[in-house]
């Protein structure tokens, strides 16, 4: 299960931890000033996904990695076109002659397209960037694959998707048999659709593929973060494409109803536009985030009513 916890309070800018059950490696979307975020939590972070380096979503990139050194650590920083480069500025105003080279590693996937992320390593105490490889992928490890949308907000905006892996459930009743290696080998091979794979069961031979029905393929959660973007055609058609029956997705929502010509001038979106795009999408729920900071909670309330009647109209 993967689970987000917003870590700014209202009038704060942006920050959303998200946690996978049964592993100790957190993600963290964007850097806003997250007064929430422990210590604990933020050294726990195995990976950073930037939307956008304006400065509400960027400002507390160095309180993140003031408690990330010293660590050993590689930690991943996702974001878009230019990343590599604002990090580096970022690090390199500071003194580090007291910093021992292995105190840390970043990894910065910078996002040029769909299928073309380059990679680059930056260590202490120089942080001189060096180009590792360009892959067609954006991130994957053993709990969650996360997918990505390039939106439109007068500057790219990586809408980040992510996925937990699939499981699969062995129905040991309907089986029969006694439990035995047999019932991973079958797993795997299911897994890879393997269907000719000889199964060995109490001495006889079975064919992978007449033993898949003991099997059912759980489709992994799917939690989605989608920051600043213009509440336009364009944008809509990449997150229904990337979103669509998602599990739970935070969407920006900046602005209220009554406001929607500031979102149309500043690229942003606003709570009906955020509500009735959840909508088509199909998610199972969505939470609307990222309000103006010139908003009371009164505000704050009308965008949230009128992102849900949104989201929820017949
Ligand atoms: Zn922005
Ligand atoms: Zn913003």
């Amino acid at each position: 299960m993967i689970q987000a916890e917003i870590k700014s309070l209202l009038r704060e800018d942006i920050s959303i931890l998200i946690k996978i059950a049964n592993s100790g490696k957190h993600y963290l979307c964007d850097c806003g000033e997250a007064s929430q975020l422990t210590v604990k939590e933020i050294q726990s972070v195995s990976a950073v996904f930037i939307s956008h380096t304006h400065i509400d979503h960027f400002s507390n990139f160095d309180g993140i990695f003031r408690h990330q050194i010293g660590s050993g650590e590689r930690v991943v920083i996702c974001g878009p076109k230019n990343i590599h480069h604002q990090i580096e500025a970022r690090l390199k105003s500071y003194t580090w002659n007291l910093i021992d080279e292995k105190a840390i590693e970043y990894e910065i996937r910078e996002i040029i397209s769909l299928k073309e992320i380059n990679v680059y390593n930056l260590r202490p105490p120089h942080w001189n960037l060096e180009l590792v490889k360009t892959q067609n992928f954006l991130f994957e490890d053993d709990q969650v694959k996360v997918d990505f949308a390039i939106l439109d907000h007068k500057t790219d905006s990586i809408a980040y998707m992510f996925k937990e892996k699939d499981s699969v459930t062995f129905h040991e009743e309907a089986s029969g048999f006694r439990k035995g290696k047999w019932i991973s080998e079958l797993k795997t091979a299911f897994e890879n659709n393997d269907t000719d794979l000889e199964i060995q069961i109490e001495g006889a031979a079975y064919k992978a593929a007449d033993l898949f029905h003991l099997l059912t393929r759980n489709q992994g959660y799917r939690l989605g973060v989608i920051m600043d973007h213009a509440a336009d055609k364009e944008n809509y058609e990449k997150i229904k494409a990337v979103f669509s029956e998602a599990d739970l997705v935070y969407i920006e929502s900046f602005y209220k109803d009554s406001d929607q010509e500031f979102a149309k001038l500043n690229y942003h979106s606003f709570a009906s536009a955020s509500g009735k795009i959840m909508k088509e999408c199909q998610v199972k729920e969505a939470v609307p985030i990222h309000f103006s900071r010139r908003y009371t909670e009164t505000d704050v309330i009308e965008i949230e009513t009128a992102f849900y009647k949104a989201f929820r109209e017949n």
